[in-house]
């Protein structure tokens, strides 16, 4: 269930925020502490130790406060990791190693034993988990992966603690609602621990309409962070799904197509006017700026320039919105696959398109965290790289599959179908995969990997192997194919 945070104004007096002031100066000396443990920890077990007995940090913060205080730190250390887990895998694929020790290393990563070589062997196992290699894990294997991931941590700085808000659960915050006949001013008061033992102070908040009328369970967990000399004060609530929904089909996929605005992968087109209708716009406006400019007016002056653009504004909007309410009414998914940020139409002017990647995008993202809140609907985010350029049908990517903006006809398979249609596809069986994060080239080398190690696309096809060593983006890999050539005859 999704969590959402919400700012309450408070009228916590000056006395209490010094005290506060005083906890949270503690509180991030004592993160720093904690993290300078954990990374101990780290490079001994190869993992961090979120239950550590905190009895050993030093800290004028209670046991409770140090705990609390413990998870917090944890949790942003596992996510400053994974994230380099993720630069790990890049240098790996961009490297020049064999592909057994590249498989050995992605997979020392994959299970976080860079420090602790507690795994022997690297197993890889097809679809249906059946096992298919197994390489022995030596010495040598996890210095090499030792030494990559101590250069992602020299490229990217152990996070900080310095100005780290607090994230405190019931162990040492309280969130009481007043009492009917007392406290008539405020709607919750905080109960928070001090430096003191025994002696909390009561901070008075104020209601949020928008949080009170917000259905779902409130948290008894508070965010209390510095803001200039005042305090911020955060509540939590768990949005609850519409139980009542029934999902009509598993997954659909979406691109943000040239042509149309959505292509949907069971080849339905949405939104054909879209771009018609944009480009019209986009003509006005580009005249009406020419003219202006002509006339030594700055667009921002301009009346017509500003209702103009509103306008735009408002229609990418309500149309953006009444598509996918559409397409959802439509196919009533369990999940949505769309590829992030993916909005360029090379007909439009640079000007529109920006206004399409960060509007238009926004306005997209906003719609389907409505249908996730709401529906308990699964938003994926894919990688949109090469999307374009990858055969649905057989996977072989080439950059001449692509015949026109509209028709897409692979080189090795034949397929023809539409070109908005096969991105969609492609964005939906990478759905599971965690590439968000890779660069362009990376998801190139990880698109051809993939399309190499089934050999039977091409091993014992002479025009296929043809085509591939014409197609530049497998420069560096046609050894192998023409190893395979001259076997053969
Ligand atoms: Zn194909």
């Amino acid at each position: 269930m999704p969590i959402r945070a919400y700012k309450h104004k408070h009228n916590i007096n000056n006395g209490k925020i010094q005290i506060i002031k005083e906890i949270l100066k503690e509180y991030r000396k004592t993160a720093k502490g904690i993290a300078k443990k954990q990374w101990h920890i780290f490079f001994k077990e190869g993992s961090f130790d979120k239950n550590y007995k905190v009895k050993e940090i030093k800290s004028k913060l209670s046991e409770r406060y140090k705990q609390t205080c413990q998870y917090q730190v944890v949790s942003i250390l596992n996510s400053y990791i994974s994230n380099r887990q993720n630069d790990f895998v890049e240098i790996v694929y961009n490297s020049n190693l064999n592909e057994d020790i590249k498989f050995i290393l992605l997979t020392i990563n994959k299970t976080k034993s860079w420090f602790n070589e507690k795994l022997k062997e690297a197993k890889l196992k097809d679809k249906k988990g059946k096992e298919i290699k197994k390489l022995p894990i030596e010495k040598h294997h996890y210095k090499l992966a030792r030494k990559i991931i101590k250069q992602t941590f020299k490229r990217n700085r152990f996070p900080s603690f310095k100005h780290i808000s607090m994230q405190l659960d019931q162990k040492v915050v309280k969130i009481e609602k007043r009492k009917e006949e007392k406290a008539k001013e405020f709607d919750w008061w905080v109960k928070l621990s001090t430096l003191e033992k025994g002696k909390p102070i009561y901070l008075p908040v104020y209601k949020n309409s928008y949080f009170e009328e917000k259905e779902g369970k409130q948290l008894n967990f508070v965010q209390i962070n510095e803001k200039e000399d005042n305090i911020e004060i955060v509540f939590f609530k768990e949005i609850p799904k519409e139980t009542n929904y029934i999902p009509k089909t598993n997954k659909i996929s979406i691109d943000i197509g040239l042509k149309s605005l959505f292509a949907v992968n069971t080849g339905h087109l949405y939104g054909k006017q879209f771009y018609k209708f944009l480009k019209h716009y986009d003509r006005i406006i580009t005249d009406l700026q020419a003219n202006l400019q002509k006339q030594g007016i700055k667009p921002k002056q301009s009346k017509r320039y500003k209702e103009l653009n509103r306008k735009l504004r408002e229609y990418i909007k309500n149309e953006i919105n009444r598509i996918l309410n559409r397409i959802f009414k439509i196919y009533q998914p369990k999940e949505i696959v769309v590829e992030n940020l993916n909005f360029q139409n090379g007909e439009l002017s640079p000007q529109l398109n920006r206004l399409l990647s960060r509007f238009g995008m926004k306005i997209i993202k906003q719609k389907l965290k409505e249908f996730e809140e709401r529906f308990g609907i699964k938003i994926t985010y894919v990688n949109p790289a090469y999307t374009s350029q990858v055969c649905s049908n057989c996977k072989y990517v080439d950059k001449r599959n692509r015949k026109t903006q509209e028709q897409f006809e692979c080189l090795m398979c034949g397929k023809k179908i539409n070109a908005d249609v096969n991105s969609s596809r492609n964005i939906g069986t990478r759905s599971s995969s965690s590439m968000l994060r890779y660069k362009r080239r990376t998801v190139l080398r990880m698109l051809i990997r993939a399309y190499l190690s089934d050999a039977k696309h091409y091993a014992y096809n002479s025009r296929a192997r043809e085509v591939i060593l014409s197609n530049k983006y497998f420069i560096g890999y046609y050894e192998p194919l023409k190893i395979t050539s001259k076997e053969k005859s």
